[in-house]
């Protein structure tokens, strides 16, 4: 929600307000909430810090986060974009930042988050101005399961057509779509195996999820003027060379040009895999979101 801008110590209100906002995840806060209850049961007095994988996307302007939707829908019922991956886009980002030699405040930069669930943020001068994901993690980048962007009116089609109710909507797009309604598997490894086979189904999975990456990159690229690095990071764009390839190809006229020996390298760890030439570098980040959080809440204790 709105609510959250920074990692907060747990009280009673904050309890409420993260019950209050139950509609906008019915999936994710319940779970949460039991946690901390749990925490706060076993540990009495030990605090308990919420670090929200939405807040570092609170600083988006309205003209991002607002859809082009009646107005009553933001103003009663908060619909907008909140986005998501926030600690990892932002541990990225600062992480990209010591790699560039530059404080983190002057970088702009696409953030790659590209995993089971995936998303792209645009950075300028280090705060989220745009990201992929939307009111929920449905939106933006093919995911694992996860159609992503799509024509809403799919909806209206899909349900009268099949005869489905709101739930087996929700089901369709967020556990059967995505790489795994495209050709069966969801994990990519798999997908580049049966690809190499000659599997048509695998292919197209590949193509469509790297091109929706391009698509995006060039959009963020718009919407910033200035690049100073692309970043991929998660376990697709951490270890895929191939889907970092097909989604930077193309792009040599806006100065994004891989190196592909650096892009095939088996190296592990921060790496810079841009050609000498290229004016965006273009880094792999590996991200660590248990290290940022850890970090926040200690930062939230007042610790050092
Ligand atoms: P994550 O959600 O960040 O753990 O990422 C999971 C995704 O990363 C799955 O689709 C995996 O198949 C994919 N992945 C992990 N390792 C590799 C690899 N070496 N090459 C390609 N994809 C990988």
């Amino acid at each position: 929600g709105e609510r959250f801008q920074r990692p907060t110590l747990v009280d009673d209100a904050v309890v409420e307000a993260i019950r209050d906002m139950i509609p906008l995840a019915p999936l994710h806060n319940p779970a949460n909430l039991d946690g901390i209850e749990v925490a706060r049961t076993l540990f009495p007095g030990v605090p308990s810090v919420a670090v929200f994988d939405t807040a570092f996307h609170q600083t988006m302007p309205s003209a991002t986060y607002r859809y082009a939707i009646p107005e009553y829908l933001y103003l009663k019922h908060r619909v907008r974009r909140y986005g998501f991956h926030g600690t990892s886009h932002q541990y990225v980002g600062e992480r990209a930042a010591a790699v560039l030699g530059k404080p983190f405040d002057r970088c702009n930069l696409i953030t790659l988050h590209l995993g089971n669930g995936a998303s792209a943020t645009a950075i300028r001068a280090g705060r989220s101005i745009d990201t992929s994901m939307g009111m929920t993690p449905l939106e933006g980048l093919v995911m694992g399961t996860r159609c992503g962007d799509l024509d809403p009116a799919i909806l209206f089609y899909t349900a009268e057509q099949l005869g489905l109710d709101n739930q087996a909507l929700d089901d369709l797009l967020n556990r059967q779509s995505g790489l795994l309604g495209l050709c069966g598997v969801n994990d990519m490894r798999e997908i580049h195996r049966l690809a190499a086979e000659g599997d048509d189904r695998a292919e197209l999975a590949i193509a469509i999820t790297a091109r929706r990456i391009r698509k995006y990159i060039g959009a963020y690229y718009a919407e910033l003027g200035r690049v100073d690095a692309i970043v991929f990071t998660g376990g697709i764009g951490e270890n895929d060379a191939e889907v970092r390839h097909r989604a930077c190809a193309g792009l040599e006229n806006l100065g994004i040009a891989l190196d592909d020996s650096a892009n095939l390298s088996a190296d592990r760890g921060e790496r810079a895999i841009s050609a000498a030439h290229s004016q965006v570098k273009i880094l792999v980040i590996p991200t660590n979101e248990e290290l940022a959080i850890a970090r926040q809440a200690l930062a939230a204790v007042g610790g050092g």
